[in-house]
C-alpha cells in the first residue's frame, strides 16, 4: 500500500487569496508604495516596467506603485510625476501590461504632497509651513478645495484607462489628506474644518468622487494614518471614525500609515523593532469590514505570517524588502525563506537616493531599479576565479561571479565570512546585519563557491587563477598625537572584538558612522530595544495604548552604560555627514543617552589622567580610562604589489580600492558590477 503525505504549505495565511468580490489577489503580499525616481519621466516608463515585472514574477499579489499627483500644486518636487491628461496616462500601459503577464495586481498611487511638495505653488488647508520644507503654502478657498477633489477622482479614472486594477489614495504621513483631517495643520472654521467630522470630510469626498468616476469594479485602498506621531494630530476615535466613514464612501481596503514625515520618532529606520506597529492596524480591526493591511518593518516571511494568522491585518505591506529581493514572495512560497535576500532597513541606496534626487537602488541589491542595465548572464568562458577576502565586496563578487557559471573560490583569512560587518552586526539596533551574512552563506552554498575561511593568502597562493580579485578591505587608520601609543588608546575593532573591554569613561575620536555606532554599543547595556518593542516604544514616547493625541506620551529613555564623548576635529555637529533619513535618528539616540559631542577639536595629547583638548582656544582634560580611536580607514591591499609582480592584474574592489567614503552600498555595487563584466 502506497502512503501520500500531504504537507501543509508554509506560511498557508501569507498564501491565500484575497477574494474582493469583483476581483481576486493571489495572495497577501502586497508592495507598497516607493518613490524611485523612475515614476517621473515618461521616457523612464519601459525601465519602471522592468521593474515592477521582476516583482509580480517574483509572486507578489498586489503592486503599489509610487506616487503620482492628481494635479500640479500637488506636486512632490518640479516636474515629479503627474496624472492629470490622458497623455500622462499613456506610458503607464507599459507597466500595467509588464506587471499583468506575470499575474499580479497594480494600483497607482494618488498622492497630493500638499505642504511637503518642494516648491512654491504649494497649497493646504491653512497657511502653515511644515517644519521641514522653506515653502509656505496657499491656503485654499472652497473654490479650490472642490477643485482638487475633482483632480482626484480625474486620475483615478485615467489610471483606470491606464490599465490600472485600482488606485491608492495617499491620506497619512503628513500629506495633503491628512493635513485636512489633523486639527495640527487643519485651522479652518468654514465646512471643511474646525470638528473632527468637518476635517475629516475631505477625504470622505475624495473616496466618494473617485469611486463615483471609477465605477464599482475598481479598488480603491485608502492609506489612512493611524499613528500621525506629531503634536496636535489625530486622536484614536477620530481615527476610528475617518476608517468607517472612507469604508462607508466606497474604500476597498484600507493601508495602514504610520507617522508624518515630520515625526521625531523614527518609524522605518533599521533600530524600529520589527512590525513594531502591527498592534494599531489589529486595534481598527474590529470597527471596520474592509481588509486592513499592517506594514513598517516587516521584512521576513515569519513575521508576515505571524501577523496574519493571529487576525491582526488581512495583508501585510513590504516595500523596501521587495527592493532587496525581488523574489521575496516566491522564496517564501517555496519554504525558503533562508535564500531571501533581507532588507536591513538601512534607507542607504533607496529613501537616502530619493532624498537627494538620485535614482532609487538598494544597498544589498544593486539590481534594484537596474533591472535592464546590470544583469547577470551566464557566460560563454567560464574563468577560475579567485576572490580575497568576504566582506561584503568579495561576497558579493563571488556569488555574482558563480552565478554567472566563473569557478570561484572564496579566501578570507578570518574564521567566518562577513568582514566587517561582523562589527557591524554587534551595534544595538543593527540586528538585520546577521541577516545579510545569512544570505550570503546560503548563496555561497548555491552558487557552489569553494569557500576557504582561516586562510590568510600570499601572491604565490595566487598565480593558478584567471582572474585575481582583492576585496581584502581596510586597516583602521592609527591617529598621531602625544600619548598615542598609551595603553588607554584602543581601536574601534578591539572594543567590537571584545577584546578590550571600556571603562566608565570613554572618548571616541572620530565621529563618522563608525564613531557613532560605537558610541551607541557603549551606552547601551543588555539587550538591545529594538529586539524588545514595549522598550522601545518607551524610549521614544510613543503611547502603548494609542489613544493619546498624536499617540505622543513623554519618552522614557534608558540611562546611558557609560560616559562617552564623541569628538571631531572639524568645525559644526558631529553626524552631519550621516545618512539624509537616518542621520537624525542617531544624532537623537546618543543625545538621550547623554553622549557629549564635541566638533572643531583639537588632540593635545593622552596620559594617565585622560585626554586633553583644546576647543575654542580652552584647554580640557577628559578623565577617560579609554580613548577609542574610530578616525576612518586605509585601504589594505599588501598583496597587488606582489601579484603584479608575479604578472598578474588584479582587480581592487571595495575598501581595497578605495577606502575613503566606503560603505557597503558602494563595496557591493562594486563587486557585483565586477563580477557582471568578468
Ligand atoms: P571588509 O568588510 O573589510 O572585508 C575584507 C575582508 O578581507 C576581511 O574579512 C579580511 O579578513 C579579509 N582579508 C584581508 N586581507 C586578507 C588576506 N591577505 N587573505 C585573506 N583574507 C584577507 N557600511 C554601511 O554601508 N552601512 C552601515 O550601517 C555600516 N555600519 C558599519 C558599522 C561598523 C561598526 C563597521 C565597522 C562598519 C560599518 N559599515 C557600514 C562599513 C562596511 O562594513 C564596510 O564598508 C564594508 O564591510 C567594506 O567591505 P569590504 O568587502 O571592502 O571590506
Ligand atoms: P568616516 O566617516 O570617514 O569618519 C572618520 C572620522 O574620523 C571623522 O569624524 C574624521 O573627522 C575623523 N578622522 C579622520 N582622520 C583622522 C585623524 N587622522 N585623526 C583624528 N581623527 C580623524 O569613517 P568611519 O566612521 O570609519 O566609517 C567608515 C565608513 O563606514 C563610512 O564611510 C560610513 O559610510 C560607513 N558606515 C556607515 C554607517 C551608517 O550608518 N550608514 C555606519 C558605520 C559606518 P575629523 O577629520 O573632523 O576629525
Ligand atoms: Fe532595504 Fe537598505 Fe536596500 Fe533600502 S537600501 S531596500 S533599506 S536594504
Amino acid at each position: 500500500m502506497t502512503s501520500t503525505t500531504i504537507e501543509s504549505p508554509p506560511y498557508p495565511h501569507l498564501f491565500t487569496p484575497l477574494d474582493l468580490g469583483f476581483t481576486m489577489i493571489r495572495n497577501r503580499v502586497l508592495m507598497g508604495s516607493m518613490h524611485t525616481g523612475l515614476e517621473d519621466r515618461a521616457k523612464d516608463f519601459p525601465r519602471l516596467a522592468a521593474y515592477f515585472a521582476e516583482r509580480a514574477a517574483g509572486g507578489v499579489g498586489l503592486i503599489v506603485t509610487g506616487g503620482f499627483s492628481p494635479n500640479l500644486v500637488g506636486w512632490l518636487k518640479p516636474f515629479g510625476g503627474k496624472l492629470s491628461w490622458p497623455w500622462e496616462a499613456r506610458p503607464h500601459k507599459f507597466v500595467t501590461k509588464a506587471v499583468h503577464e506575470h499575474g499580479a495586481k497594480i494600483c497607482a498611487q494618488l498622492l497630493h504632497a500638499g505642504r511637503y511638495g518642494y516648491h512654491p505653488l504649494t497649497v493646504a488647508p491653512s497657511k502653515l509651513k511644515a517644519p521641514i520644507n522653506p515653502f509656505t503654502p496657499r491656503a485654499l478657498s472652497a473654490r479650490g478645495i472642490e477643485r482638487q477633489i475633482s483632480a482626484y477622482a480625474n486620475a483615478a479614472k485615467l489610471a483606470r484607462d491606464a490599465g490600472y486594477d485600482g488606485v491608492e489614495i495617499m491620506g497619512s504621513e503628513g500629506y495633503f489628506i491628512n493635513e485636512f483631517t489633523a486639527p495640527r495643520t487643519n485651522k479652518r472654521d468654514d465646512a471643511w474644518g474646525g470638528t473632527p467630522e468637518k476635517r475629516m470630510r475631505f477625504a470622505v469626498e475624495i473616496v466618494r468622487r473617485v469611486r463615483e468616476a471609477v465605477g464599482p469594479d475598481f479598488i480603491i485602498i485608502y492609506r489612512l494614518s493611524l499613528l500621525d506621531l506629531v503634536e496636535d494630530g489625530n486622536q484614536w476615535d477620530e481615527i476610528v471614525q475617518q476608517a468607517k466613514a472612507v469604508e462607508a464612501a466606497g474604500a476597498t481596503i484600507i493601508n495602514s500609515g504610520i507617522g508624518w514625515h515630520e515625526a521625531r520618532v523614527p518609524t522605518i529606520v533599521t533600530s524600529v523593532p520589527r512590525a513594531a506597529f502591527v498592534d494599531v492596524t489589529a486595534k481598527l480591526k474590529p470597527h471596520v469590514r474592509v481588509p486592513l493591511v499592517a506594514t513598517n518593518r516587516i521584512n521576513m516571511p515569519e513575521v508576515a505570517e505571524g501577523i496574519l494568522a493571529a487576525g491582526k491585518a488581512d495583508m501585510v505591506s513590504l516595500a523596501r524588502p521587495l527592493l532587496a529581493d525581488p523574489q521575496w514572495a516566491a522564496k517564501a512560497r517555496a519554504g525558503t525563506p533562508q535564500a531571501i535576500n533581507t532588507c536591513i532597513a538601512c534607507n542607504q541606496a533607496c529613501l537616502d537616493h530619493v532624498f537627494e534626487n538620485k535614482l532609487a537602488s538598494c544597498l544589498v541589491n544593486p539590481r534594484a531599479c537596474h533591472e535592464t542595465d546590470l544583469t547577470y548572464r551566464k557566460t560563454f568562458a567560464p574563468k577560475t576565479v579567485a576572490v580575497v577576502g568576504a566582506g561584503p565586496a568579495g561576497l558579493a563578487c563571488a556569488t555574482v561571479a558563480a552565478e554567472r557559471g566563473h569557478r570561484v573560490t572564496l579566501f578570507d583569512a578570518a574564521d567566518e565570512i562577513g568582514g566587517q560587518f561582523n562589527y557591524a552586526k554587534r551595534i544595538p539596533g543593527k540586528e538585520e546585519f546577521h541577516e545579510t551574512l545569512r544570505y550570503f552563506r546560503h548563496r555561497l552554498e548555491e552558487t557552489r563557491v569553494d569557500v576557504r575561511l582561516s586562510t590568510p593568502v600570499t601572491a604565490a597562493d595566487l598565480t593558478g587563477f584567471d582572474e585575481v580579485v582583492l576585496a581584502t578591505g581596510i586597516t583602521p587608520r592609527r591617529v598621531a598625537f602625544p600619548g598615542a601609543d598609551h595603553a588607554k588608546v584602543v581601536s574601534y575593532v578591539d572594543v567590537l572584538s571584545g577584546r578590550v573591554k571600556v571603562g566608565a569613561r570613554a572618548a571616541l575620536i572620530g565621529a563618522g558612522g563608525i564613531g557613532f555606532d560605537v558610541a551607541e554599543y557603549l551606552t547601551h547595556e543588555g539587550r538591545s530595544s529594538s529586539l524588545d518593542p514595549a522598550r522601545w516604544m518607551a524610549e521614544w514616547g510613543v503611547d502603548p495604548t494609542f489613544e493619546a493625541r498624536g499617540s505622543l506620551v513623554k519618552p522614557q529613555p534608558e540611562p546611558p552604560a557609560r560616559e562617552v564623548w564623541l569628538l571631531q576635529r572639524s568645525p559644526g555637529k558631529p553626524g552631519a555627514r550621516l545618512g539624509k533619513t537616518s542621520g537624525w535618528v542617531h544624532r537623537a539616540t546618543l543625545k538621550a543617552k547623554q553622549v557629549k559631542m564635541l566638533g572643531g577639536v583639537e588632540y593635545l595629547g593622552v596620559d594617565d589622567t585622560g585626554l586633553r583638548i583644546k576647543v575654542d582656544g580652552a584647554e580640557h582634560l577628559l578623565p577617560v580610562d579609554h580613548v577609542v580611536v574610530c578616525a576612518g580607514q586605509e585601504p589594505r591591499r599588501e598583496l597587488q604589489a606582489d601579484l603584479i609582480a608575479a604578472g598578474k592584474t588584479p582587480h581592487l574592489i571595495g575598501g581595497a580600492d578605495v577606502a575613503a567614503e566606503l560603505d557597503a552600498k558602494r563595496a557591493i555595487d562594486q563587486g557585483s558590477r565586477l563580477a557582471a563584466r568578468l
